[in-house]
């Protein structure tokens, strides 16, 4: 495995790879088995696969939040060389914005209004689209991995990618979660064993709606089964939503997309689950 820090040693070490069919999986670090199944769902599709590592703090609007995201590099390392990962791209927060760095990519309309956007402003989802843009112009890849668990990220990258005609194709790889069914996240490790305990509520209530949904169509119904598993907890929002649009469901007709937020104490913790598109007998 090579680590490289600046995009010039990336492209050179890439170049004698380009016949072949290259991965890439971006991420900030701290690596989970939920980012190790993206690199094995690359490594099983691609003759290259790349990691990028970078925690981006265009993306965080809370100063604090960014000081404590976890960096464990040489765990990171070890984790990726062990899984198959050839090229480690760790730049620098210099590398990415140099002096005088002044462009931004934004995703306009509500698939960045809604949700994250809501709760977290609209910085968030334009630090997003400029960070994918800037490491997919980087790599070049054929294919670059994302987590289901972060569903409006992968819409708005899809977006992103296909309105500035990026040739890298997005695939997206399922949730990995804990047995107990928590979804797996680097900021889990902050949770205390109490609030752990509590936050089983958000798989639970996605469950409990998921399995609801085979006789139920009407999403305010199926909304409360879910309010009432999540009792307690500080949601921020609970909504079933078009899975591409991102639009609002009042009755389930194709795919919808559940999506959760809370916060658990000092945690913030996002998931989802998607109903599929229930076949009429
Ligand atoms: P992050 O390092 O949190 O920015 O995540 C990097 C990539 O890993 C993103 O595409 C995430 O959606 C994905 N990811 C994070 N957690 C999980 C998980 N539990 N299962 C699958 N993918 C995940």
């Amino acid at each position: 495995m090579i680590a490289v820090t600046t995009i010039a040693a990336l492209r050179e070490v890439l170049a004698p790879t380009r016949g072949g069919r290259i991965g890439v999986v971006p991420t900030m670090g701290n690596l989970h088995e939920g980012h190790l199944d993206l690199v094995r769902a690359a490594r099983a599709e691609c003759d290259t696969v790349v990691m990028t590592i970078f925690v981006n703090p265009t993306q965080f609007e809370d100063a604090a939040d960014l000081e404590r995201y976890p960096r464990t590099v040489e765990h990171d390392l070890a984790l990726a060389e062990a899984n198959g990962v050839d090229v480690v791209f760790l730049p620098g927060v210099e590398e990415m914005y140099p002096d005088g760095f002044a462009t931004t990519v934004s995703v306009d309309g509500a698939i960045t209004e809604v949700l994250e956007g809501a709760v977290r402003g609209r910085a968030h989802f334009d630090g997003v689209a400029t960070v994918v843009a800037k490491l997919l112009l980087a790599v070049l890849a054929d294919v670059a991995y994302f987590g289901a668990k972060d569903a409006q990220q992968v819409v708005v990258v899809t977006r992103m990618v296909a309105d500035l005609g990026i040739p890298t194709r997005i695939a997206v790889v399922p949730t990995a979660r804990d047995a107990d069914g928590l979804a797996l996240s680097s900021r889990n490790a902050r949770l205390t064993a109490e609030e752990r305990a509590r936050a089983l509520a958000v798989p639970r209530a996605l469950a409990a709606i998921a399995d609801a949904s085979t006789r139920e169509r009407d999403a305010a119904a199926l909304l409360a089964i879910g309010r009432a598993t999540l009792a307690g907890l500080d949601v921020e929002y609970l909504e079933i939503v078009d899975p591409d649009a991102l639009t609002t469901l009042t009755t389930l007709e194709g795919a919808a997309l559940v999506v959760v937020a809370v916060r658990v104490g000092a945690t913030r913790l996002i998931d989802n689950v998607t109903i599929p598109r229930r076949s009429d007998p």
